[in-house]
């Protein structure tokens, strides 16, 4: 009987020992706390001879602790069979292994089983309190051998390969891993743009403003220095708001309209406007041409790519506020769905502007873009387009450093001018083990955090840097 119980304790073990990224060290969770309980096991070995027999079986096991089994010499009587079945209780390996201990319990050494306990290291020790019921004292010898594997506390998180597919390594598709991104945009200028930033900003967002530095409107610079300083894009809508179609335009004239304007812009705000939008969606190849040519990116309604979705955030593309609201948020649901990036154009908010929103139509769409926030990243236009731009050309170069620890290269032909963000660098995580994490550190040594969510580690780091990632003890 006491073999039947053993055994089964012994299958778990080894089937813990696989699924850890430790590979042979399964066992070792236990042993890490075990130096502490080692030396419980030697106390408790004082007791009977007979129960050495079983320590001996024990030192197979152990292959940490196995050292120590020489206390078999001890060992003797009829408790020393049945302790070979606590022999398997060390194969089986670490915390398992303490399952197997309340086998040992059966075992004549049952007082070395109480040992055992403190073999198995932590884990093991619950178990132990079973074998406590053991009589026999001599079985703790065996125990003592038991503390020896307590010494291999350090191979816990060893091998770095068993954790992480290294050799996939790569640039999220969107920040912080996300599948899809949004962008609100608010055009002209209009007196409400502050209101429509503070609503951003208490959901934690930040927005785009396209305005148009040569309206009387758009000149008191304080608020959009102010809006700048707090985080939102202030981006360049022309200096005049031209229909770039109907008007006959010279070079100068597009000049004006798209660099001058630009130049403005940055001289007022003292931050330069990083991307375009044509008024009315309206332009020619020569000013688009410019508008690329001066802008990391231009706003577009439709770029081309399955999953964008430009939504009018106004009431002249719907019915009502409530038609609109629905049509957007389906838009939402299907650049989500796809992968891609919902990009939201309105004006002012509340009667101001040209065919507004409303407060409560922000909110309850924010509420909604809400419900996505483990899979949609949110920024400015600037930030999304700038990602984008980055992230194929940016190219992870993983080095292996040692055993547990791995430098990656935020490396490739990218525009050093225009990939100045952080990207997020992805690793498939093959079996993390518990007790185990991963450890992120920037050149400069500061820590960077480490995510693992849905079987993949990511982390945030700017193109040019490198980062070691190592595998350590959860504790350190
Ligand atoms: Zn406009």
């Amino acid at each position: 009987m006491i073999r039947a119980s053993v055994v089964p304790a012994v299958v778990l073990g080894m089937s813990l020992g696989l699924a850890g990224c430790g590979g042979g060290g399964g066992d070792s969770i236990p042993n890490l706390a075990s130096s502490s309980g080692g030396s419980v096991n030697s106390s408790a070995g004082s007791g009977g001879a007979n129960a050495n027999t079983g320590s001996s079986a024990q030192t197979g096991n152990a292959d940490t602790g196995s050292k120590p089994g020489t206390a078999k010499p001890a060992g003797g009587g009829q408790g020393g069979a049945e302790n070979t079945g606590s022999t398997e209780n060390t194969g089986s390996t670490g915390s398992t292994g303490s399952t197997g201990n309340t086998g040992n319990t059966g075992n004549t050494g049952n007082t070395g089983n109480t040992g055992n306990t403190g073999n198995t290291g932590s884990t093991g020790n619950t178990d132990s309190a079973g074998g406590s019921g053991s009589a026999g004292g001599t079985g703790s010898t065996g125990n003592t051998g038991n503390t020896g594997g307590s010494s291999t506390p350090d191979t816990t998180c060893v091998d770095i390969s068993r954790c992480l597919n290294l050799s996939s390594v790569n640039v999220a598709r969107y920040k912080d891993n996300k599948r899809a991104a949004a962008s609100y945009t608010f055009d002209d200028g209009y007196a409400t743009s502050p209101a429509i930033a503070t609503l951003f900003e208490r959901a934690g967002l930040r927005a785009t403003f396209y305005i148009v530095p040569g309206l009387v409107a758009n000149t008191d610079w304080t608020i959009w220095q102010d809006l700048s300083r707090r985080g939102h894009e202030i981006a360049n809508h022309s200096m005049t708001h031209p229909d770039f179609v109907a008007t006959p335009m010279t070079d100068q004239m597009l000049d004006t309209e798209i660099v001058q304007s630009q130049r403005l812009i940055e001289q007022k705000v003292g931050v330069r406007p990083l991307t375009f939008a044509f008024p009315y969606h309206l332009s020619t190849p020569r000013a688009m041409a410019l508008a690329q040519q001066s802008h990391m990116a231009v706003r577009m309604m439709d770029n081309g790519e399955p999953g964008y979705r430009f939504a009018f955030f106004d009431t002249d593309h719907g019915t009502d506020l409530a038609g609109t609201l629905s049509t957007v948020n389906r838009q939402l649901d299907e650049a989500v769905q796809g992968n891609g990036w919902f990009v939201a154009g309105g004006h002012g908010i509340d009667g101001d502007g040209w065919s507004p929103v409303t407060t409560d139509f922000l909110q309850k769409h924010l509420a909604y873009a809400g419900t996505y926030a483990s899979s949609l990243w949110i920024d400015t236009f600037a930030n999304v387009s700038r990602y984008r731009l980055c992230r194929d050309t940016v190219k992870p170069d993983v080095q292996a450093l040692s055993a547990n620890k791995a430098s990656v290269k935020l490396g490739g032909a990218y525009n050093a001018a225009t990939c100045t963000a952080p990207m997020t660098v992805t690793l498939p995580v093959t079996a993390m083990k518990e007790g185990c994490k991963l450890r992120a550190r920037g050149a400069d040594g500061s820590e960077l955090p480490v995510v693992i969510q849905g079987g993949v580690a990511y982390f945030n780091a700017k193109p040019g840097e490198t980062v070691s990632v190592e595998l350590v003890a959860a504790g350190k």
